[in-house]
C-alpha cells in the first residue's frame, strides 16, 4: 500500500499535520510514540498555547491524544530510521519494515544535547542509531547501547539475543524491562574511541571494551536519516511552505528551526500538509495528462 502522506513524529507538529491531513481526507500514516512527546509531557506549565491557559504538559498531551483519537487517527509506534526518495514516492525504513508514501513530513523534533565525542567520527564504523537494523553485524560481539528513552530497552533486548555481551547505559530513570543477560552500566558516557573501527566506550568512572555502540535518542539528526537533505546546523532547510530541497518532502516543528514552541510547531504542521496536498494534486494532474496522451 502506498500512503498519500507519511508523517514522522508525534509531537505538536506531527499531530497537527495528521489532523489537517485527515480533514482533507488523505490516506496517512503517523509514526511516533504513544506518549506523544517527552518535550510535552515534561513541561510543568504552559501559558502560551492560544485558547488554553495555565495547563500542564501532561494535560495538554491528553487533550492532543483525545483529539486524534476522536478523529480516528492512530499512531504507528515505529521509529523511522531512513527515508529514501525513489522519484515519485518515498521508502521509509523502520528496522526490517518498509513503508511507501507519495509525500513525507518530517516532524521529528530536535535533540538539545551535543553529540558524544567520537560519535560522528565513528558513525558507520561501529556507531549506529538503530540496533534492530544492524544487529546482525554484531553476532557474538560486545556491544553497548546508550539509551535516552525506554524504547531503547526493546532494542537492547533484541540485540542481547545476537551479541555476546550487551552493556546498557541508561540516560533516564530506568524502568528496566531488560533481559537478564544485559549488563546495566550506571555511569555517564564521555567518549567513543577506536582506530579504524570503534573499540572502546569511555565513561566517567569506567571504560568498556566494545566492538559496536548504538545511541538511541528521541530523534536522530535528519541528515543521517534522509540522504541528500539540506540542513543548516541542526535544522532542516526549508522555505515558507515548509518544503525542503527534496521534492515531496516537507518539514515542521523544532526540526525546522527556532523558536522551539508548541503553537509554532502545530502551525507549521498545518502548512506542511497544505504543501504536501498541492504536490499530490500536481502528481495527479501529471498522471492524467500522461494517460490522455497515450
Ligand atoms: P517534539 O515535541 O519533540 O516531538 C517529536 C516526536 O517525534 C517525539 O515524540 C519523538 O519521539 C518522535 N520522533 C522523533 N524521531 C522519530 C522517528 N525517527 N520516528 C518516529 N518518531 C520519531 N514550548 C512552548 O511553546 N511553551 C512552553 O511552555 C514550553 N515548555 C517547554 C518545557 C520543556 C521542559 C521543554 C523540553 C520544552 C518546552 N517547550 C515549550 C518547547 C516545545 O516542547 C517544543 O517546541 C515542541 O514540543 C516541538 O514540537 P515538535 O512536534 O516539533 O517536536
Amino acid at each position: 500500500m502506498r500512503y498519500d502522506i507519511a508523517i514522522i513524529g508525534s509531537g505538536p507538529a506531527g499531530l497537527a499535520a495528521a489532523v489537517n491531513a485527515k480533514i482533507r481526507n488523505k490516506n496517512i500514516i503517523l509514526f511516533g510514540s504513544e506518549d506523544i512527546s517527552q518535550k510535552l509531557i515534561k513541561a510543568p506549565s504552559i501559558d502560551n498555547y492560544l485558547g488554553i491557559s495555565n495547563i500542564s504538559g501532561l494535560d495538554l498531551k491528553n487533550k492532543f491524544k483525545n483529539h486524534i483519537e476522536d478523529m480516528g487517527i492512530k499512531i504507528t509506534q515505529k521509529r523511522i530510521n531512513n527515508v529514501y526518495s525513489m522519484g515519485e514516492y518515498f521508502t521509509l525504513v523502520s528496522g526490517n519494515d518498509t513503508y511507501e508514501s507519495t509525500t513525507v513530513i518530517l516532524a521529528t523534533g530536535i535533540e538539545y544535547g551535543k553529540m558524544l565525542k567520537g560519535e560522528e567520527e565513528f558513525l558507520g564504523k561501529g556507531v549506529g542509531y538503530c540496533a534492530t537494523c544492524d544487529a546482525m553485524l554484531y553476532r557474538n560481539k560486545k556491544v553497548a547501547i546508550i539509551g535516552y528513552n525506554n524504547e531503547a530497552e526493546e532494542e537492547a533486548n533484541f540485540l542481547s539475543e545476537i551479541a555476546s555481551n550487551v552493556y546498557y547505559v541508561p540516560m533516564y530513570k530506568l524502568e528496566n524491562k531488560l533481559n537478564n543477560n544485559i549488563n546495566i552500566i550506571d555511569d555517564r558516557p564521555v567518549e567513543i574511541k577506536g582506530e579504524k573501527l570503534v573499540n572502546k566506550l569511555v565513561l566517567k568512572k569506567s571504560e568498556l571494551d566494545i566492538e559496536g555502540i548504538f545511541i538511541i535518542k528521541d530523534s536522530v539528526s535528519p541528515k543521517y536519516m534522509v540522504p541528500g537533505l539540506e540542513v543548516e546546523g541542526s535544522h532542516i532547510k526549508s522555505d515558507k511552505n515548509m518544503s525542503t530541497n527534496i521534492e515531496g518532502l516537507y518539514v515542521a516543528g523544532d526540526c525546522a528551526g527556532k523558536p522551539y514552541q508548541y503553537l509554532k510547531s502545530a502551525g507549521q504542521g498545518q502548512t506542511a500538509v497544505s504543501s504536501a496536498i498541492s504536490h499530490l494534486d500536481k502528481q495527479k494532474i501529471k498522471k492524467s495528462v500522461l494517460v490522455d496522451t497515450y
